[in-house]
């Protein structure tokens, strides 16, 4: 039943190409990440130390996650990745000792890198102490700290975090020494969407579907959002058992993926 909180990809199949926009902040995180595990004797010469964790922070589905596994797919190092609200949710009790295997496994696995995603619900601010819950949650973010601070920099396991809310989290994760660079991963502009169109269209049978314009009219949509709304329209063309997709079928889709993050905005209200 661990399979589900722990992911763990030999070296992911997701390359840069396969990320639009996004380019700046791939850097910092090659830098952080990469780098470390690829070149160490360049730190070691210069007489650095890299950044021991990395978090990147923004709104869901602008390519955290992607962006992890590429970097361990360039580095060619194993990607572990663990859902901090899944550990707090579905692990009651066991959350530090999940921690403690997660690390183990990050170690045996080496070189690794180690994502914790939606980190906030383990490394929430201490506002709302008292109840029986948080105190396993305490004791899993301890664990995580404990974790953190016993490893090297310049050790072969890198370790990012994930999270949407900034500024919900408990300071001592952001403390040197543990994530001690932070970086935002922006929803994507304009140049970013036709790119991110681009590639989760490029299989796709399109027929007078100008990808600027698209772009143009898809302000506030996230990387995940387009690439439903590619998948949308091709679902439209094959209901309407077609040989391409047309601009039409992006309008009708664009129009479903809008509606549902709109009612998924207002569960969240
Ligand atoms: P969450 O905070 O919800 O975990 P995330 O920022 O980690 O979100 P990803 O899991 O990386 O988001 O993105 C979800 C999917 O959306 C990706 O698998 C990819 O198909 C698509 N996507 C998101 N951003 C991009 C991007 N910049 N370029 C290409 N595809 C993207």
């Amino acid at each position: 039943s661990r399979v589900r909180v722990m992911e763990l990809i030999e070296s992911p199949d997701i390359t840069f190409e396969k990320i639009g926009g996004l380019r700046e902040e791939i850097e910092e995180v090659r830098e952080a990440v990469e780098y470390p595990l690829t070149k160490p004797e360049v730190f070691r010469r210069i007489g650095v130390e890299p950044p021991k964790g990395i978090l990147l922070y923004g709104p869901p589905g602008t390519g955290k996650t992607l962006i992890a596994k590429a970097v361990a797919h360039q580095a060619n190092a194993t990607f572990i990745r663990m859902s901090g609200s899944e550990l707090v949710h579905k692990f009651i009790g066991e959350g530090a000792q999940m921690v403690r295997d997660l690390f183990t496994m990050a170690r045996e696995r080496a070189p690794s890198i180690v994502f914790i995603d939606e980190i906030d619900a383990i490394g929430t601010m201490r506002l709302h102490d008292g109840t029986s819950g948080s105190a396993e949650v305490q004791r899993t973010l301890m664990q995580l700290l404990a974790e953190m601070d016993g490893f090297d920099n310049r050790g072969d396991v890198r370790i990012m975090g994930a999270t949407n809310r900034v500024d919900m989290l408990d300071p001592a994760l952001l403390r040197p020494g543990r994530f001690d660079r932070v970086l935002m991963v922006p929803l994507p502009d304009t140049a970013a969407r036709h790119e991110i169109l681009k590639i989760h269209s490029a299989k796709m049978q399109l027929r007078g579907v100008p990808l600027d314009k698209l772009a143009a009219e898809t302000e506030n949509t996230t990387g995940a959002e387009l690439e439903a709304i590619c998948r949308e329209a091709g679902m439209m063309a094959v209901r309407r058992d077609s040989d391409a997709i047309t601009w039409s079928d992006f309008e009708q889709a664009m129009r479903k993926v809008k509606d549902k993050t709109q009612s998924q905005d207002i569960m969240f209200l």
